[in-house]
């Protein structure tokens, strides 16, 4: 079976349904950044965030 080529492969769950790359409470982004909110530096997931969102309004 295929495992671990050279760029990482992951299905992305996500609850955020108003963001345009969101179908189903999935992710659909061709590519996904995440990035620590504030000071920078995440201590929780709370202090993490998806920069790719884009609303869907
Ligand atoms: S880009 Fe971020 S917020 Fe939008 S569906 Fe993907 S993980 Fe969720």
């Amino acid at each position: 079976m295929g495992c671990c080529g050279d760029a990482p492969r992951m299905e992305v769950k996500c609850g955020v349904e108003n963001c345009h790359y969101n179908k189903s409470r999935m992710c659909h982004a061709d590519s996904l950044e995440v990035n620590a909110m504030g000071d920078g530096k995440a201590e929780t997931s709370d202090g993490t965030c998806c920069t790719t969102f884009k609303s869907n309004k």
